[in-house]
């Protein structure tokens, strides 16, 4: 399809699940002074302001822009349980993995356990996932992380074998993979509303364009200065994850934005809607520069992501690149048109690791590399539970939290360099394939 013809009528450049769930305002002004200052409106800072409010603490969220204007109503909606942290264990010790796999997989049931008790109705359903392998020699590698995964992880996964992909995916592209039982998937701009409602039925106090642009103080008394005002609060958290500014320098040192997109294609014809991922599972591959998709929750759209770019582009000029990667994967869908295409930052971190913790006095919950909805609903509730008296925030408090020597915040000078290595490694994968 021509490039110019991949756009419907309809276009958007907004996310699709902003049509059932925009983000939200509020406009009250945050009080003069709190117990906790949250900073930042996603999933991190409203499952920590819930259970701060649930823990007696007087609690205000504290959002630059609106509720949902961040990663957390940008993102696919596919529901992790521990099964991605691969990269960040490689070279850990295996008793420090196992805890952390431990602790990530748990992050599934937190999430199943909020959505439950919070009635929270956002089309969570335990679908499990395809992670598909890009080329045989991935199928292999995953062969040998199997039992690992379902020990550790409890990630009750099998192999799917290339002769039984088309019963999974209907798609040639990929040499097998293997299927992850322990996941799910959900309307993530829903999942937002709920726990935003659920935090503002707890007690606390949410603001809306309300950016925090100073903290000057320690522990027991930080004043920070707003756009709308000066806020005193005993403790503080940092729930900015990849729109980390210059509120925290030593903390934008460690978090590296990078860019991530998603297109949702116009309603496809049921037969063809329905055969695409017939057992309802959610698809991720094995490439260095990933792909993922999954059929919207009313099963007529397909909804198709990846990192088009590194860097951040409008997401017009991103469509193009994320239709053809839709269209090599599924064939099929050449001739569809897009009526959404989005995108937003996730964090990546040097160690390839989420982080939790104190830094210069503030609370911190941040670097979900790219799969965030159960990791930071548990970091933001373990960051919590650390304010109102547990010893520790979990496994993924961490000794160190890592930086590089010249890094500052701004990856753009190096990340589309990463990005042309990603692409030259998944090319050289697909050569030695042949
Ligand atoms: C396209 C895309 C697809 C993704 N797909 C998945 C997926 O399928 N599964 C998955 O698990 N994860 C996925 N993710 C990642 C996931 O969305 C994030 O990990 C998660 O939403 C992070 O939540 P958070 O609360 O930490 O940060 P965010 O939701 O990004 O919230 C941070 C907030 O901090 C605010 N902020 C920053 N600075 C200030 C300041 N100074 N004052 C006040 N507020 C401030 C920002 O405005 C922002 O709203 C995806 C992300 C993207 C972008």
């Amino acid at each position: 399809m021509n490039y110019r013809n991949i756009f419907h009528d309809d276009f958007r450049p907004t996310p699709y699940w902003w049509e059932k769930a925009p983000p939200l305002t509020r406009e009250a002004p945050p009080p003069e002074e709190v117990d906790v200052a949250v900073v930042g409106g996603g999933y991190a800072g409203l499952s920590a302001a819930l259970q701060l409010a649930k823990g007696g603490a007087l609690t205000a969220v504290l959002e630059a822009r609106d509720f949902g204007n961040g990663a957390s109503s940008r993102n696919a909606g596919l529901v992790s349980g521990g099964n991605y942290l691969g990269k960040g264990l490689k070279d850990l010790p295996d008793e420090e993995a196992a805890v952390l796999l431990h602790e990530a997989s748990g992050a599934l049931d937190l999430v199943e356990e909020v959505i439950a008790t919070e009635r929270i109705e956002c089309h969570y359903e335990r679908t499990g996932r395809v992670v598909a392998a890009a080329v045989p020699a991935h199928y292999a590698a995953q062969k040998k992380t199997l039992d690992r995964l379902n020990h550790l992880a409890d990630a009750q996964a099998a192999m799917l074998p290339r002769e039984r992909q088309r019963v999974e995916i209907a798609s040639d592209a990929y040499s097998g993979g293997m299927i992850v039982n322990r996941t799910g998937k959900l309307h993530p701009a829903l999942y937002l509303h709920g726990l935003l409602a659920a935090a503002e039925k707890a007690g606390a106090s949410l603001h809306s364009g309300t950016e925090a642009q100073a903290i000057d103080g320690s522990r027991g008394r930080f004043e920070l200065r707003t756009t709308r005002g000066r806020v005193r609060a005993r403790e503080v958290v940092i729930a900015t994850n990849g729109y980390t500014g210059t509120l925290t320098p030593a903390l934008r040192r460690r978090v590296i934005p990078v860019a991530s997109y998603l297109i949702a294609t116009e309603p496809l014809p049921e037969d063809i809607a329905a055969s695409l991922l017939p057992t309802g599972r959610t698809l991720t591959d094995s490439r260095r520069v990933l792909r993922f998709a999954r059929m919207s929750p009313d099963g007529r759209r397909m909804l198709f992501g990846g990192r088009a770019r590194f860097t951040p582009q409008a997401p017009e000029a991103a469509a193009p690149v994320l239709h053809g990667f839709m269209s090599e994967v599924f064939p099929q869908l050449q001739n569809y048109r897009i009526t959404h295409a989005w995108c937003g930052n996730v964090a990546f971190t040097f160690d390839f690791l989420p982080h939790a913790g104190v830094c210069d006095g503030l609370h911190y919950c941040l670097g979900c590399n790219g799969s965030g909805i159960s990791m930071m609903t548990m970091l933001g509730r373990n960051v919590a539970n650390r304010i109102l008296g547990a010893e520790s925030a979990g496994a993924f408090e961490r000794p160190s939290f890592p930086t590089r020597p010249l890094y500052s915040g701004n990856p753009n000078l190096f990340l589309p360099f990463v990005g042309s290595a990603y692409k030259f490694g998944d090319w050289l994968d697909r050569i030695r394939a042949r």
